[in-house]
């Protein structure tokens, strides 16, 4: 059972990570971000609901997140463990992820660091709708007031490490997969 938690700015190479991680522990990767976007692609009232707010770089509210979360976590590939990537990002969806865990609950939270100077950059390189320099500027924002507090949330409530996110993908992958193998 693995159930892993990566947080980490926007930028900082979490869904790069996962992928790598998902094929190397056999669990699913599930990104709120890709969820997301996957409905803006479909056009479904979802999506439509979600595209301007990811656009400005807001957050998606809590109860649209918390849903679309309790069904993925439902599924049966996700019972034998999952990564979960970009979520959570308030202290309201760690509460209710723990909520809908309970009486398990998350084997390793990690974050990833990597400064901001570095992932602005990352972020403009890659060019999403969303990667304009001022719905960076706001996740950035959001990240620093919603999302960075939730280290010290898990911290408390489960196993936290924090790595060094720069590097090359295999070495931050190394330095993420010992953390993984020494809770063992
Ligand atoms: P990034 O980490 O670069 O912001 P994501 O793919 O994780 O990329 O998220 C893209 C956008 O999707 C966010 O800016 C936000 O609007 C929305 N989103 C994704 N996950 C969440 C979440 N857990 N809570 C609220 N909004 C979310």
């Amino acid at each position: 059972m693995t159930r892993l938690v990566i947080l980490g700015k926007q930028g900082a190479g979490k869904g790069t990570q996962c992928v790598l991680l998902a094929a190397h522990y056999h669990i699913p990767h599930i990104s709120t971000g890709d969820m997301l976007r996957a409905a803006v692609a479909q056009g479904s009232e979802l999506g439509l609901e979600a595209k301007a707010i990811m656009d400005a770089g807001n957050l998606v509210s809590d109860e649209l997140i918390l849903g679309i979360v309790r069904d993925r976590l439902s599924q049966p590939d996700a019972q034998k463990g999952f990564l979960l990537d970009g979520f959570p990002r308030t202290e309201t969806q760690a509460e209710g992820l723990l909520e809908l865990l309970s009486p398990n609950s998350i084997d390793l939270a990690i974050d990833i660091r990597v400064p901001d100077d570095v992932v602005t950059a990352r972020m403009l390189e890659r060019g999403r709708t969303d990667d304009t320099p001022e719905a960076i500027a706001r996740r950035l924002e959001l990240y620093r007031a919603e999302t960075a507090p939730l280290l010290d949330f898990f911290e408390v409530k489960c196993h936290f490490a924090d790595v060094n996110g720069l590097g090359s993908e295999s070495e931050v992958q190394g330095r993420i997969v010992a953390e993984i193998d020494g809770l063992k």
